[in-house]
């Protein structure tokens, strides 16, 4: 595994306009906000971590506290929903919305390079078998959007591509998809998708197990990966589209990093060790992904990141939640009417007042990301914010306006400039670079 050195020359490929945006930025709005961190030793969740890395005293002339770090970095999230609001609301990207977490304003705001732009078909589509057409016409109208917003934003397919766009003062969108259901098992879809330009797809069907894999939450059908799904594998291998098992249950996961010969992405979520929540990644999975060279990305919400406040709500009587939500009654819906269904819960926020006492802080974030570098290095571990995907967000954190607080976050913790590059961006350029450009 080639790791990447942030001191290089590499970084020659940020947008001309970096300066411009540090100044329009402010960077440095929720320093104050930041708690300070007690770092030696660590006391987690009430368990008490022995300093084993950046952290100890000696070692203090590595941290970073270059207000500028955030700015100057190359910034990738590895999930953000992109086309809901868009496709049903009939909005544009390139317009500042009042509400929500994402729109292209914000992301320049964020100082976002790049991003997985995420398009999504929701569960309530494939009952009524929609979710190709859904699929297609979220691709087709998320290269429209791109399209349409040409000057701020480009297609990119590859790592290559990500960094030319970033040169010429653009940010990069890498297509993704969640949700596509099984892709009606025909792989000519996927060859499809893939010629639109697609290079990453999540192989559940979101929370739900599909023809060929076991979801977290589903019915465990196949023990983990069935034979077609390992073609699925074999064919994304051979085409270069990078898999997502983001979702996937624990025996999927594992099967998953067997049967692939790249490396595979976990673009969203917690770890167990953390939250014990089936959507959240076992050390053991965590483990298998890093030592065939993958990523897992944090998520940026309380419910997979909060021990409180994962318990506060594992107390309440059980409620609908958006990650939780297929529809089992839409036999023979049309995709109108279930247009119209879906568009009732947008945008795809927390809405919940979240009490003061179970409202974590972005340094909580901060030591999810570090239990994660712990256990398998900072060559493993990037962000996935789920922005407009609904997660409860952090409290320095009400859109992707906010990404500098997670630089930040970083910073209190005591992480050096070439670690925070590294999550912040560069390990998902790694990979994408690994799976895209190996011929
Ligand atoms: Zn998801």
């Amino acid at each position: 595994m080639s790791e990447i050195d942030s001191n290089s020359k590499d970084y020659d490929f940020l947008p001309a306009n970096k300066s411009k945006q540090l100044k329009r930025r402010e960077v440095l709005k929720g320093l104050s906000l930041l708690p300070l961190i007690d770092l030696s030793p660590l006391n987690y969740w009430g368990q008490t971590l022995l300093v084993n890395n950046e952290y100890s005293a000696s070692s203090s002339s590595k941290y970073s506290s270059d207000p500028n770090l955030h700015s100057n970095a190359f910034v990738m999230d590895g999930h953000m929903h992109m086309m809901s609001r868009q496709l049903l609301q009939g909005l544009d990207i390139g317009q500042r919305y009042s509400d929500g977490h994402v729109d292209l304003p914000r992301a320049i705001q964020g100082g976002l390079d790049a991003f997985f732009f995420s398009v999504y078909t929701p569960e309530p589509y494939y009952e009524s078998r929609h979710e190709v057409k859904n699929t297609f016409r979220v691709v087709e109208l998320a290269l429209d959007q791109i399209e349409k917003n040409h000057k701020i934003i480009e297609l990119a397919r590859t790592a290559t591509e990500i960094e030319k766009i970033n040169k010429r003062g653009k940010i990069a969108a890498f297509l993704d998809l969640e949700g596509g259901f099984d892709l009606d098992g025909d792989l000519n879809i996927l060859r499809s998708l893939y010629r639109l330009g697609l290079r990453s797809v999540q192989l559940t069907a979101h929370n739900e197990t599909n023809a060929f894999i076991d979801s977290c939450y589903g019915k465990k059908l196949w023990g983990g990966l069935n034979e077609h799904g390992r073609e699925v594998v074999k064919e994304m291998n051979r085409l270069g589209i990078l898999i997502n098992v983001a979702h996937a249950s624990d025996d999927a996961i594992l099967q998953t990093v067997e049967t692939s010969q790249d490396p595979i992405l976990y673009t969203h979520g917690g770890f167990r060790g953390i939250v014990n929540n089936p959507r959240c990644i076992s050390d053991e999975c965590a483990t298998a992904i890093a030592s065939k060279g993958g990523v897992m990305g944090i998520q940026f919400g309380s419910s997979f990141n909060n021990p409180k406040y994962a318990a506060w709500q594992a107390s309440k009587p059980k409620v609908k939640s958006l990650e939780t939500s297929p529809a089992k009654d839409n036999q023979s819906v049309s995709i109108e009417e279930i247009d119209q269904q879906v568009a009732k819960g947008l945008p795809f926020v927390h809405k919940e007042v979240i009490p003061d006492e179970y409202w974590m802080g972005v340094d909580q974030l901060a030591k999810v990301i570090d239990y994660g570098v712990r256990l398998v290095g900072d060559d493993h571990i990037a962000l996935g914010s789920d922005f407009d995907g609904g997660p409860p967000l952090p409290r320095q954190i009400k859109d992707v306006s906010d990404y500098p607080q997670m630089t930040l976050a970083m910073q209190e913790l005591g992480y050096s400039e070439k670690r925070i590059r590294k999550i912040v961006g560069l390990n998902w350029l790694r990979v994408i670079r690994e799976v895209t450009e190996k011929n």
